[in-house]
């Protein structure tokens, strides 16, 4: 079997969704960190891999004052479903390797500049470039079918094979749910430009500190997530994800 379909499969059932393939060239003058522009000169392309969130668990945050859901919420997303496309992506980076090739797997959330509140690589912008759905007023990667209401995983490889057309459906439009929405006032309600800095649309200090002051620390839950529950993109899910 040739290696693309192999890593599909092998992504397809350890329970993801979502697989793409971008081409990194495109994204030469879109990197975000310096960092990021490294990784970008030393692999042509990212594999993008989105793991759906449960549609009822992802409903039940929209009553704030439900805590129970709250923190129900938070350990699915941090402690089932980001293990999950980690082991996704380190079988995908090892069956890449086997083949011949080079291939780092980009962890699923792991924050690498704490002052900048940036990872090592924007799973947002592979999984754009791939032809999976935009970058919403939220910040987050959108989905046509399930919204912002994906985790994404990422494997940067030298392996090239024919990669998506970035997206470039309706997006957002005259939506600013998520924006009139965020208890912190994180975001601008400016529409994603691949050429401007993320401090242009959103303000992640400000996200940061009210889920550490108003939600870590009065209630005992660090979540929030409104900005993903709300969006009428991701209403559409299928009950079971
Ligand atoms: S998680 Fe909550 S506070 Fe943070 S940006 Fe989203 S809606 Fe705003
Ligand atoms: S809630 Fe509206 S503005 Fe926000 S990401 Fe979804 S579609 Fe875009």
């Amino acid at each position: 079997m040739e290696l693309r379909q192999k890593i599909k499969r092998m992504a397809m059932e350890m329970g993801a969704a979502y697989f793409g393939i971008a081409d990194l060239e495109q994204a030469k003058s879109g990197a975000t960190t310096p960092y990021e522009g490294k990784l970008i000169s030393r692999y042509q392309t990212a594999i993008s891999i989105g793991f759906p969130l449960l549609k009822d668990i992802v409903d039940a945050i929209g009553d704030t004052d439900d805590l129970f859901a709250l923190s129900n919420y938070r350990y699915h997303v941090y402690e089932v479903v980001n293990p999950r496309i980690n082991d996704i992506t380190l079988s995908v980076a090892g069956a890449i390797i086997q083949a011949g090739y080079q291939a780092l797997a980009v962890p699923a959330s792991h924050t690498v500049d704490a002052p900048n509140l940036t990872g090592l690589f924007s799973h947002k912008m592979a999984a754009n470039l791939a032809g999976l759905g935009w970058i919403g007023k939220n910040c987050l990667m959108i989905t046509p079918d399930r919204g912002p209401r994906v985790r994404w995983g990422t494997v940067l490889t030298d392996f090239v094979d024919q990669a998506g057309t970035p997206y470039t459906g309706k997006g957002c439009g005259g939506c600013d749910l998520c924006v009139s929405s965020c208890p912190a006032g994180a975001f601008t309600g400016r529409s994603f430009d691949q050429h401007e800095p993320r401090k242009v649309r959103m303000d992640a200090h400000k996200c940061l500190q009210y889920i550490w002051q108003e939600r870590k620390q009065k209630v005992g839950i660090e979540a929030c997530g409104l900005c993903v529950q709300v969006c009428p993109f991701g209403h559409k899910s299928k009950a079971m994800g």
